[in-house]
């Protein structure tokens, strides 16, 4: 048996050991759930309403508990902690009422009857990365759930905490053992046999976009069901004719949030010319106020990054040699400190410019009018979110209209709301999360016709 050792972000020290789940467990859980979904698709819809209500109940309950963990395992400021686990609680709520309202149609045909049934699935395999422990999962298991599918959930190797300890509030909450299981292990090993193992009849992936081409092709083989999240490039368009205040006050928490590992960072900032020196002056000011510090205080807005690991990927692209436009501050000591940095690169090739980066690292560039604008927000392969700025009501609906991102705001940088569909266009993903819609991912729309002639 092998186990993972939890390092503090902050502290670089060990705060947990977690026994990692081989082959041979994670068949075993998997065959539990594929048991327990026999008895939970049966479970009245009233009922399982009532659960996941208990569910939704106890994580508000456990809100701090959580949070405190989240700030241990994956150095996230308290503030953003707390609302990560508050996210799972209103997940929760939101699709608590949809076991009593998973409607099928009945559509007017010759000689019978025909009605459709949103039937579940069966077991969903839900794998999550570690920029957004809590949430992300959330978003997986809690449709998946309501739907009346039993859940196996593989945790980012280095965040596994908070979602070991959600696991434990299902079964307090009264959630029957079987139905939602946390499996901590290695992607290569657990997450590789969600995608083989033909019990398991979708996969709910979020990550990056190498390894979610990996498991789509894997899916193929039994086509079995996928949805993807995976990286994002997101375009910060401000327009001369927008608030520049407001647009550079919001700009650093666009990016920098979450120490810029996340996938609707607004990583390029696309500025119009005969706004650019305004806005750089103003957005200097705001990037050097963005509080980076110790973020179990109240005050952080940025902590570390994840790992060593990741803190020197994004070193990677900011070589010595790079020219620096400025940079925020970040604390001395230990911990995967990396200060909010912002770039000026010359053209559109430059390798920053381009790439996920996954850290707090922005490119500013200009653009001359609307149709640049466009041009380049959609020169790249992602399309995941991305703000427009403008007091021109006309031209926010045309440009966003236009750019080719699943999650867009006016005026705001706002991307996840649980009420509304979150995904991706292009290699940014494949299907659509959160929102009225995202129980039609959770099930098959079986038809059935009853003849009434006989
Ligand atoms: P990753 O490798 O894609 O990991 C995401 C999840 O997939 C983890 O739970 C991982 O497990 C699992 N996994 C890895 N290989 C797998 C496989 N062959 N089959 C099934 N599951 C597998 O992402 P990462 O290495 O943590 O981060 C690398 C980069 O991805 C980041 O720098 C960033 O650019 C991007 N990223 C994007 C998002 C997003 O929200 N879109 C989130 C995280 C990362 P292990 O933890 O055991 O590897
Ligand atoms: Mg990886």
């Amino acid at each position: 048996m092998s186990s993972y050792t939890v390092i503090s972000p902050v502290t670089e020290k060990s705060v947990a050991e977690i026994v990692m789940a081989d082959l041979q467990q994670t068949d075993a859980v998997i065959a539990t759930a594929a048991k327990a979904f026999e008895s939970w698709r049966k479970v009245t819809p009233g009922d399982r309403a009532k659960l996941l209500r208990k569910f939704a109940a106890l994580v508000d309950t456990y809100n701090e508990e959580l949070a405190q963990l989240e700030v241990l395992n994956s150095g996230h400021t308290i503030g953003n902690a707390r609302w990560e686990a508050g996210n799972v609680r209103d997940v929760l709520n939101y699709y608590s009422a949809a076991p009593e309202r998973l409607f099928g149609r009945q559509i007017p045909v010759p000689n019978g009857i025909d009605i459709t049934f949103k039937e579940p699935l069966g077991v969903i395999g839900v794998i999550v990365p570690w920029n957004f422990p809590m949430p992300i999962a959330g978003w997986g298991f809690a449709p998946a759930l309501a739907a009346g599918n039993t859940v196996v959930l593989k945790p980012a190797e280095l965040t596994p905490m908070t979602a070991i300890r959600l696991g434990e509030i299902a079964l307090e909450a009264g959630i029957p053992a079987g139905v939602f299981n946390v499996i901590p292990g290695k992607g290569s090993i657990v997450g590789e046999r969600f995608v083989t193992n033909p019990l398991v009849r979708k996969i709910v992936f979020t990550g990056s976009t190498t390894v979610g081409k990996h498991i789509m092709q894997g899916c193929a083989d039994q086509v079995k069901r996928v949805t993807l999240e995976l990286g994002g490039k997101s375009a910060n368009i401000i327009f001369a004719d927008a608030d520049i205040e407001k647009a550079a006050a919001g700009a650093p928490g666009a990016v920098f949030d979450n120490a810029g590992q996340d996938c609707c960072a607004r990583s390029r900032i696309l500025i119009q010319r005969s706004a650019y020196d305004k806005f750089m002056e103003l957005f200097e000011i705001a990037v050097k106020k963005f509080r980076v510090e110790d973020p179990s205080l109240d005050t952080a807005e940025m902590g570390p990054l994840i790992s060593a690991q990741q803190l020197a990927r994004v070193k990677e692209y900011v070589p010595a040699d790079t020219e620096i436009a400025f940079q925020g501050n970040k604390p001395a000591g230990d911990g995967y400190w990396f200060a909010p940095t912002v770039l000026t690169p010359k053209d559109t090739k430059d390798r920053a410019y381009r790439e996920e980066i996954f850290g707090p690292v922005v490119s500013v560039i200009a653009f001359e009018d609307e149709d640049d604008a466009i041009r380049m927000a959609n020169d790249s392969e992602y399309g995941l979110s991305g703000s427009i700025w403008s007091r021109d009501i006309g031209r926010a609906v045309r440009v966003s209209r236009a750019v080719e991102a699943g999650n867009l705001s006016v005026n705001s940088n706002s991307s996840v709301r649980y009420w509304t569909p979150f995904g991706g266009y292009k290699q940014s993903g494949l299907g659509r999360e959160l929102g009225p819609d995202a129980l039609d991912a959770f099930t098959e729309t079986k038809n059935v016709f009853f003849d009434t002639q006989a």
